[in-house]
Order: structure tokens, then C-alpha cells, then sequence
């Protein structure tokens, strides 16, 4: 994963469930030195550990919530035993460490998360680019990749209202154009026949 693509990602996630608290579970499958890129570029901070960490001894990556122990040489660690096969699991520190992610930052970026984009039927998307456009043009301007789909087939296909609206801008755009092409032909041709008379 390239760096663009992680902050695309994190833009994305930011928008989820977990907002934009991200843990050692997450960042440890970052390949090595983004962590440290991000920090750079001030997108992460650390964030106070949390108290949960994934086990990845069962395979089962079960939550779990480990006890956190001092031992005699200083050395903190949180124990836990999985609960798929009881074995008692040590984990360093490092497993509750977390990050929040600055969404203000990611923007400044160019990062902007995702608003959530209103989907229409091709009919609905026809009714709204107006001008006589049927549901079946819309269908043959999503395959050529004129309008944006939500990427599901059948019954639950429709397409991007954000699409359809850009694409709108621009045929009304165009319009206009063509409008004062045709009045600059019309007032030549009065020119003209001005000249003749
Ligand atoms: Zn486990």
C-alpha cells in the first residue's frame, strides 16, 4: 500500500464505526515507516492506550482484555489467556498503544472524507438531466463511464446522484455555448445580407 492510497484509506475510515481512533491491530499491518511518514506529516497523533488488543494466537482474532502486569525488572506487560484455547498470552505494551487520526489535516491534504453520495434509478437520473434523455442513455453513459455507479448489479444498481448533477452542469454548460454560436451565425448572416441589400 502506497502512501496516497493509506491516507485515501484512512479518509474513508475515519467515516466508519471506529471513527478516527485506529490501534496497534490496524497500524501493525501498515508496511514498516508510514506510521512514522503520517506522524511527519501530522495526520496521526498518539492517543491514550486502550484497554482491549486483538489475540492472534487462536487465529480466531479474538477480542480480549488483558490484565496489565509489572513484573520485579520493571518490565509492564499485559497477560491475557485466549479464550478459544485458555493458554495464558503475554503482550507487550506496544499492543494497546493508539492513534487518532486529525481528519482537519487529512483535508488540508486533499484528503477529504467521503460524504455519502444519494443514489437515483437510471429513470429518476434520466428525469433529472431533463432534455429529453431516456433511462436507456443514462444505462449506455454508465458503461461508458460518463456516470458514476454504485458498483451493485440487478435491482440494487443505481447510480450516483454526484454524478449525474456534474454531468448536467456540463451538457448545460455546452448548451450555452452552442446558443451563442448560433447567435453569432445569426447576427453574421444579418451582417451579411445587410451588405447585399
Ligand atoms: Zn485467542
Amino acid at each position: 500500500m502506497k502512501l496516497e492510497e493509506l491516507l485515501r484509506f484512512l479518509a474513508r475510515e475515519i467515516t466508519g464505526a471506529c471513527g478516527n481512533i485506529t490501534d496497534y491491530d490496524q497500524v501493525s499491518r501498515w508496511p514498516k515507516g508510514q506510521l512514522e511518514e503520517l506522524m511527519k506529516l501530522g495526520v496521526i497523533i498518539e492517543a491514550p492506550p486502550g484497554s482491549t488488543a486483538v489475540c492472534r494466537k487462536c487465529g480466531e482474532d479474538c477480542c480480549v482484555e488483558p490484565t496489565i502486569v509489572t513484573y520485579p525488572d520493571n518490565r509492564t506487560v499485559g497477560l491475557f489467556s485466549c479464550g478459544q484455547d485458555g493458554h495464558s498470552i503475554e503482550l507487550s505494551m506496544e499492543h494497546f498503544k493508539r492513534w487518532e487520526v486529525l481528519p482537519d489535516k487529512l483535508a488540508e491534504l486533499g484528503y477529504e472524507p467521503p460524504t455519502k453520495d444519494e443514489e437515483l434509478t437510471n429513470e429518476e437520473a434520466a428525469e433529472l438531466l431533463g432534455g429529453g434523455i431516456s433511462a436507456a442513455t443514462i444505462s449506455k453513459w454508465v458503461k461508458s463511464g460518463l456516470i458514476k455507479e454504485n458498483g451493485r448489479s440487478g435491482r440494487q444498481h443505481r447510480v450516483l446522484k454526484s454524478s449525474v448533477l456534474l454531468l448536467k452542469d456540463k451538457r448545460e454548460k455546452e448548451q450555452k455555448i452552442e446558443e451563442a454560436k448560433d447567435f453569432i451565425k445569426v447576427q453574421n448572416g444579418k451582417k451579411k445580407s445587410r451588405l447585399i441589400a
